[in-house]
């Protein structure tokens, strides 16, 4: 068991980590393609300064546990299942995690995992950084507190607020307005949640 406490950089929450071999849910070849999709796209990647951005995650069954891209893995072009944790909360407001899997999880599971709490019917959460989008849509479509950095309790309650405020559905994207280019969608598949992310990209040429 491994425990870490990073207070600053990009890690900011506590994950007690088992390295453990996952097993794997039956969505496994459309997490890999959706996965791939997005990369391709740059909605998930590496910065020009190294730094990985994006993640993807499906809930796992009808449990509150669900699966993630680890961190670090943004950057890779291709995934398979050693670069996925099994998550579940320990505790929302301590920002502390339990997971299990060959490398910890992304930053940014917390703000997956508050949408999981938020309706059982939501089942993918896919997190992009896209300016266009961003600049587009921040304050228009449901927009987290700018002043709310991403990776915090605070963010994961303001995705519950936001949820309650706007009578969010199981569908839907959140713009937050605190992490540059940062935007959130779910919905009841990988299908839909990226889908919504998709329908929001302008026409290129
Ligand atoms: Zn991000």
């Amino acid at each position: 068991m491994h425990e870490s406490h990073e207070k600053e950089g990009v890690v900011k929450y506590t994950v007690q980590h088992a390295t453990a071999r996952l097993l794997l849910p039956p969505e496994m070849p459309e997490l890999f393609s959706w996965r791939r999709r997005l990369r391709q796209l740059e909605l998930i990647g590496e910065d020009a300064q190294g730094l990985g951005y994006g993640n993807i995650s499906i809930r796992l069954y009808a449990s509150p546990r669900f699966l993630i891209t680890g961190s670090q893995s943004s950057g890779l072009i291709e995934v398979d299942q050693r670069h996925f944790a099994e998550v579940s909360v320990i505790d929302l407001d301590r920002n502390a995690l339990r997971s299990k899997g060959e490398i910890p999880p992304s930053s940014e599971a917390l703000t997956h995992a508050a949408l999981y709490q938020t309706r059982s019917s939501i089942r993918a959460v896919v997190h992009v950084h896209s300016h266009a989008i961003w600049s587009a849509y921040k304050d228009h479509l449901p927009t987290t507190k700018a002043e709310v950095p991403y990776g915090t309790p605070e963010m994961a309650y303001e995705m519950i607020r936001l949820h309650k405020r706007h009578a969010l559905a199981d569908l839907g994207v959140i713009v937050m307005g605190g992490h540059q280019d940062g935007v959130v969608a779910f919905g009841r598949s990988l299908a839909e949640a990226a889908g919504e992310i998709l329908k929001l990209i302008p026409a290129r040429g």
